[in-house]
């Protein structure tokens, strides 16, 4: 089996990215049913079966290193598979590291601040993964869809313009920005469902009693609005894929390969940041060794028995060392 390296990632992924200032146009620019493109199956073979396993050696590289943090954005129609694929490319990773947030409609507390405030709240810390089920790209999205939304926001009414859409655009093109200027790697994806995969998937919920718990007739209701939804997918796609921040549009029809290549774009942003094992200074190996002589009964290298008197030298290695030198 060949190894996956950067390279093979990064050719796998390559078609899936929207390039900064593209225009878009839903759904003919992208494909929702491809599971496949000549030349890359020998990639999606391999991240198949060493992606999941590459993603956790990655996390936990990222977390040792612990400076940069890595943030997933997934957006999609309704059953696209949001849920599937995070349990997917989850699936071999330490959950210490990594933190799911699912956002809902927004609460009255949401409400009484600006629109960034609550995701702001769910950002990452250092080392981690988080990943945002729906994310501030609703604000584009939903509440552009259905104009009641931002009436019923708190916002001042003059603010509440047409040129609304495109300061959002910018201001979230700004956010992104300044975060990846603090270290954060943003992972943009939209899991693409055609319309009438939608509708199988949808009446598979309501034929399967398994599956009945997953059916919500709103999310039927919501369906009507296909086209609306599709150009302002188009919208969001054609203005906040960014150098620093670029869309992945993922063909989600077939689900396995729609996990496939989820996995692939998370693996190539953490692939690009290589985050390593921090190095042990000399001192800290010293203390290390000392620590191992303690545990095994055998001479303490410390003099004094000061290792012994002080657990926390052997720990530090400071204290000890310092205290040779006296
Ligand atoms: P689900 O993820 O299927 O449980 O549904 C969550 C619901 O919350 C969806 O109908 C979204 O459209 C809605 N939602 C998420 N974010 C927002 C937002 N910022 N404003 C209004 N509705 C939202
Ligand atoms: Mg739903």
């Amino acid at each position: 089996m060949t190894q996956l390296n950067r390279r093979r990632v990064a050719r796998f992924i390559d078609d899936f990215r929207v390039e900064p200032g593209r225009r878009v146009r839903l759904p003919k620019d992208f494909n929702p049913a491809e599971i496949t493109r000549s030349g890359t199956k020998s990639e999606a073979k391999a991240i198949l079966e060493q992606g999941v396993e590459r993603l956790a050696e990655y996390q936990a590289r990222l977390a040792a290193q612990d400076d940069y943090g890595v943030l997933v954005i997934l957006q999609a129609m309704d059953a696209a598979g949001k849920d599937g694929t995070i349990r997917h490319v989850m699936s071999g990773v330490n959950p210490q590291g990594v933190e799911v947030s699912s956002f809902k409609v927004p609460s009255s507390e949401d409400l009484d601040h600006d629109y960034l405030w609550r995701y702001q709240r769910r950002l990452p810390q250092r080392g981690h993964i988080g990943i945002f089920n729906r994310s501030y790209y609703e604000e584009v999205l939903v509440v552009r869809v259905h104009p009641q939304i931002l009436a019923g926001q708190k916002i001042p009414r003059k603010l509440k313009d047409r040129g609304i859409w495109g300061r959002r655009f910018r201001e979230i093109n700004d956010w992104e920005h300044y975060l990846t200027d603090q270290g954060y790697r943003i992972v943009k994806l939209f899991l693409n469902v055609s319309k009438d995969e939608q509708k199988a998937r949808f009446l598979s919920r309501i034929d399967e009693p398994d599956r009945n718990w997953k059916f919500s007739a709103a999310d039927v209701r919501e369906r009507r609005f296909w086209d609306d939804y599709q150009k302002a997918f188009s919208e969001v796609l054609s203005n906040t894929s960014t150098p620093w921040a670029p869309w992945y549009v993922i063909p989600a029809d077939v689900k396995p390969f729609a996990r496939v290549a989820a996995a692939a774009v998370i693996l190539d942003a953490l692939m690009q940041i290589d985050p390593k094992f921090p190095t042990m200074s000399d001192d800290a190996k010293a203390a290390l060794l000392t620590a191992k002589e303690e545990l095994l009964g055998g001479p303490v290298a410390v003099d004094g028995g000061g290792a012994a008197a002080e657990p926390d030298a052997a720990a530090t290695g400071r204290k000890g060392r310092k205290r040779k030198k006296r």
